[in-house]
């Protein structure tokens, strides 16, 4: 992958260059309340690494899930004064409400050496995530018509072949930024040279959703410890009764597989030893604590137990190498806090003992962050959960691939 220093080498200097910058904005909001900017500081490095260069910097990103239209609530305009307020006073940040088009163009136009320009949400445009490969050409061809080069820095999205993530990095000379560099170095660790023990913790709502990670993983990983939605699956794939909590009937079998592979291999699979169950999924819901084999039938797993928490401490305890992804339960309501509480506060601590731990998802890091942590608590805080499973599940990412090529 190019870096910013290589690609300004080969342009002959980057001052007074407009450069497209693809980041990954994607921040949870409450109506315009930005309620984690992760993503937004993540981003800025790059930004000011070509602002100090003389660039004039063209940003573009996504919010959200709109359909190929503008829809207010998705406006990038937000997240625009957030980054303005984190680059600092220094550098003028502007915003234009459109993506490509006139607007847009005359606002490039008006930028200075140094200055940034955000522009719209690109999904506002059917174009960014068409599935026809000249639909998204074609507005690849208006991103790229507004800039000199090229740097892919939203890791969050490398993992997809939209038009403003692999087309445009066809169309101009271009760099990985500082944030797609770092998150793959980190993941490429992970992958190919982990110190071990090397301990994985898998949670989140749904197996179906990390198959692929989980059938690498189980193979490379020392121990697996096991919680959150997925985790039900697993205890009825043991043949323990599940009440009403979150269960892939259809995912039995598959997991049952990955039970075989991990005893063969001697890989230990960790699973908690109780559950805390509700009544229903609700914080006021009457809840108590059951052993994780006797969950009773119209009960709902939400959150692991506190012996369980202290049997996922000591699997942690020796780990040199931890990559976490999923809370332990859900968390978003207090009393089905402790378990994600629990594991992220064994993480804070194994990290000050010196091992290298990576947070990867967009929820479980939201969680470490609610929870008061810093960042530099932990090893690594991903900014793509997505992106991350599929590096380490071993995939080929369009968005990787394509910085190997020339534009
Ligand atoms: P991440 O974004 O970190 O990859 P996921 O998106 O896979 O995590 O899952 C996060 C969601 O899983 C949270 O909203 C949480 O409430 C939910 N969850 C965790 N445990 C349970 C459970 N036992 N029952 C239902 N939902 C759960
Ligand atoms: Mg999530």
């Amino acid at each position: 992958m190019r870096t910013i220093d290589k690609l300004s080498q080969e342009l002959g200097g980057l001052a007074g260059r407009t450069v497209l910058v693809r980041s990954d904005l994607n921040v949870p909001l409450d109506g315009s309340t930005i309620t984690d900017d992760g993503r937004v500081r993540a981003s800025v490095p790059t930004i000011t690494h070509l602002t100090e260069a003389g660039a004039r910097v063209v940003v573009c990103a996504h919010l959200g899930r709109p359909k190929g239209a503008p829809e207010a609530k998705y406006s990038l305009a937000p997240v625009a004064r957030r980054l303005g307020e984190l680059v600092g006073d220094g550098t003028s940040v502007t915003f234009v409400e459109e993506t490509v088009g006139a607007r847009a163009a005359a606002a490039v136009a008006a930028l200075a050496d140094g200055d940034v320009l955000v522009l719209e949400n690109l999904r506002f445009n059917p174009g960014e995530t068409a599935k026809a490969d000249e639909e998204r050409a074609d507005f690849a061809h208006a991103l790229a018509d507004l800039a000199d080069a090229f740097v892919s820095d939203g890791f969050g999205v490398v993992h997809r072949a939209q038009a403003s993530v692999y087309d445009v990095a066809r169309l101009l000379p271009h760099a990985a930024g500082e944030l797609v560099r770092s998150e793959v170095e980190v993941m490429r660790r992970l992958r190919e040279d982990p110190q071990r023990p090397y301990a994985v913790i898998l949670g989140g709502a749904k197996v179906s959703d990390k198959l692929g990670v989980i059938e690498s993983l189980i193979t490379v990983a020392d121990r697996v410890l096991v919680g959150g939605g997925m985790v039900f699956t697993f205890l009825k794939a043991q043949g323990h009764e599940v009440g009403t909590s979150l269960l892939e009937e259809d995912q039995v079998d598959t997991v049952r597989g990955y039970l075989e592979t991990a005893a063969e291999r001697g890989v230990e699979i960790v699973l908690p030893t109780d559950i805390v169950v509700a009544d229903s999924f609700s914080a006021d819901a009457a809840h108590e604590v059951v052993a994780a084999d006797a969950i009773p039938a119209d009960r709902m797993g939400l959150d692991i137990g506190p012996e369980s928490e202290e049997v996922f401490a000591r699997a942690l305890a020796d780990a040199r190498t931890i990559f976490w992804n999923g809370p332990m339960g859900a968390f978003e309501m207090a009393p089905y806090a402790s378990g994600t509480r629990a594991v992220a506060r064994c993480l804070v601590e194994r990290t000050r003992d010196g091992a290298m731990t990576v947070v990867g998802g967009g929820d479980s890091a939201a969680a470490v962050r609610e929870f008061g942590h810093a960042d530099d608590d932990f090893g690594h805080i991903s900014t793509g959960g997505g992106a991350s499973l599929e590096y380490l599940e071993g995939k080929e990412l369009p968005g990787l691939q394509v910085l190997e090529e020339r534009a």
